[in-house]
C-alpha cells in the first residue's frame, strides 16, 4: 500500500533532513518533488496542486525556515497535509441506532461488494458482538445469492433464506421483517452491481433504499482501478445519499491513488480497506496511521492491535512495560521473532515501525522458516546476562555464539544489527510519544 508515494517522500525529505539551514527555494524544490510524487501516486491533479499550495504556504514560513530542525517541520507539514487529505477523522460506522441498523452496500459488479458485506458482518459480529443478519438483493446474477450464504457460513453469520421469484424491494422488505422479528442488531443488504454506472442500476438502488431506509449506505470501489474509482464514487454519490466508501484490493495497489484523492474529490469518507481475499482481510480507514505509514513514521497503534490479537496477554504487558521505557533486549526480539511469524512475518512488522520500513526487505527473508530457526539458535547459545544486555557480546563472546550454535560470526554481528534496529526503533517510538497509548492498550 502507498509504497510508490513513500519511496518517493522518503527520498525528498532525506535530501531535506541532510542540511542544517533551508532556503526558501529548498522548500520549494522539494514541495515541487512532492506533488510529482503524488502525481506519480496517481492522485488527482487538482487535488495534488491544492494539496502543495497549502503545504508549501506553511513550509515557507519563518518558523520553519528559522527553525533548528526545519527538515523535521516539513515532514510534519506533509504529514498533516496528508491527513488532512485524506481524512481528516477516523469515520466510523454508525450502527448505534433502534435495531436494525441497516447498512446498504452499493458498487459495480466485481469491486468486491459481496466479499466486503461478507467481511464486515464478520467484523460487526466477532468484533463488535452484534447480531447479524445478511441478505442478497442481487436477483441479476445468478448465483450470487447463494454466493453470499456460502459466505454467510464461512463467516458464521445467518443470510435470509433464498425465495425464488422475488425483486430487490420485496427481499429487502421480507429481511427487514425477519430482523425486527427475530432481534438482529444489524441488517446488511447485499445489492446487485452492474458493470457501468447506469440508470436502471440507480432506480434499483433508489427504491431498495427508500424501502429500507438505511443508516449507512457504502459503496464498494476497486482501488486498483484508481482515478476511475474516485469517477465511480462522484456518479454514486450524485444518485443516493453516501455515508462512506470502502476501498477493496489495497493489498495490490502500490499506488494508493483512490485512496489519496477520494475524500477531496467526492467529500465521502473512506471507513474501511480490503486487505486480501481472506475474510478477516478488512481494516478500519484511519487518516492518522494512514499518514504516519506513507512517511515511514510507522503505524504503531494497528501495529500494536495486530499484535494484541496474536500474542499472549502476559507477553504483551511485560513487552510493553519494557517498550515503555524504551528497552528492547534480545530476548525481547527472541519473543518477537517467535510471535511475527504469527503476524504475518517480520516483514509486515518492519513496515509499520518507524525507521524500518528500509529493511523490510531484509527482514522478510530474515523471518522465513529456516532464517528463523538459525537466529533462535544463535539466541538460545547466549547466557541470559548476554540477551538481557547485548553489549557485553564481545568479540570472544561472539566466537563462542556463532560456535555454539553452528553459525558464523557475520551472521551473530548480523543478529545484533537487527536488535539494534529494533532497539533504535523503540526509543524513537519513545520520543514520539506515542507509547503512553500504546501502553494504556496493552494495559487493559
Ligand atoms: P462483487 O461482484 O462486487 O460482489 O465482487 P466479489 O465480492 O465477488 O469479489 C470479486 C473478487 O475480488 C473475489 O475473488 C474476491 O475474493 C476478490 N476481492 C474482494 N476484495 C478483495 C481485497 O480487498 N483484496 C483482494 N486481493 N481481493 C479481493
Amino acid at each position: 500500500m502507498f509504497d510508490t508515494l513513500s519511496d518517493r517522500l522518503s527520498g525528498v525529505f532525506d535530501r531535506l533532513r541532510g542540511r542544517g539551514a533551508l532556503t526558501e527555494d529548498d522548500v520549494r524544490a522539494a514541495m515541487r518533488e512532492v506533488r510529482v510524487a503524488l502525481l506519480e501516486a496517481d492522485v488527482a491533479l487538482p487535488v495534488a496542486r491544492e494539496f502543495v499550495d497549502a503545504a508549501t504556504e506553511k513550509a515557507v514560513g519563518q518558523e520553519v525556515l528559522r527553525s533548528v530542525t526545519p527538515g523535521q517541520q516539513v515532514v510534519k507539514i506533509v504529514h498533516d497535509a496528508l491527513v488532512e487529505m485524506l481524512g481528516p477523522d477516523t469515520a466510523e460506522l454508525n450502527t448505534n441506532v433502534a435495531p436494525p441498523a441497516v447498512i446498504m452496500m452499493v458498487g459495480l459488479q466485481g469491486s468486491g461488494k459481496t466479499t466486503t458485506t461478507a467481511k464486515l458482518a464478520k467484523r460487526l459480529s466477532e468484533k463488535d458482538r452484534k447480531k447479524v443478519l445478511m441478505a442478497s438483493l442481487d436477483v441479476a446474477r445468478p448465483a450470487a445469492q447463494e454466493q453470499l450464504a456460502v459466505l454467510g457460513r464461512q463467516v458464521n453469520v445467518d443470510t435470509l433464506p433464498i425465495v425464488a421469484g422475488q425483486n430487490p424491494v420485496e427481499i429487502a422488505g421480507r429481511a427487514m421483517n425477519s430482523a425486527r422479528l427475530q432481534g438482529y442488531d444489524v441488517l446488511l443488504l447485499d445489492t446487485a452491481g452492474r458493470l457501468h454506472v447506469d440508470d436502471a442500476l440507480m432506480a434499483e438502488m433508489k427504491a431498495v433504499a427508500a424501502a429500507s431506509r438505511p443508516t449507512e449506505t457504502l459503496l464498494v470501489v476497486d482501488s486498483l482501478t484508481g482515478q476511475d474509482a474516485v469517477n465511480v464514487a462522484k456518479g454514486f454519490a450524485g444518485e443516493v445519499e453516501l455515508s462512506g466508501v470502502v476501498l477493496t484490493r489495497m493489498d495490490g495497489d502500490a499506488r494508493g491513488g483512490a485512496a489519496l484523492s477520494m475524500r477531496s474529490v467526492t467529500g465521502k469518507p473512506i471507513k474501511f480497506a480490503g486487505t486480501g481475499e481472506a475474510m478477516d482481510a478488512l481494516e478500519a480507514f484511519h487518516p492518522q496511521r494512514v499518514a504516519g505509514r506513507i512517511l515511514g513514521m510507522g503505524d504503531v497503534v494497528s501495529l500494536v492491535e495486530r499484535a494484541a490479537e496474536t500474542i499472549q496477554v502476559e507477553d504483551a504487558e511485560k513487552l510493553a512495560a519494557k517498550m515503555a521505557k524504551g528497552k528492547f533486549d534480545l530476548d525481547d526480539l527472541r519473543m518477537q521473532l517467535q510471535q511475527m511469524q504469527r503476524m504475518g512475518g517480520l516483514g509486515a512488522l518492519a513496515g509499520m515501525l518507524p525507521g524500518l520500513k528500509g529493511m523490510k526487505g531484509a527482514m522478510d527473508k530474515a523471518a522465513d522458516g529456516k532464517a528463523l530457526v538459525h537466529l533462535e539458535a544463535m539466541l538460545s547459545s547466549m547466557t541470559a546476562k548476554e540477551r538481557a544486555a547485548p553489549n557485553v557480546i564481545n568479540a570472544k563472546r561472539k566466537i563462542r555464539i556463532a560456535k555454539g550454535s553452528g553459525r558464523t560470526v557475520q551472521e551473530v554481528n548480523k543478529l545484533l544489527k537487527m536488535h539494534q534496529e529494533m532497539e533504535g526503533a523503540m526509543k524513537r517510538l519513545k520520543k514520539m510519544g506515542g507509547l503512553g497509548k500504546l501502553a494504556a492498550m496493552f494495559g487493559k
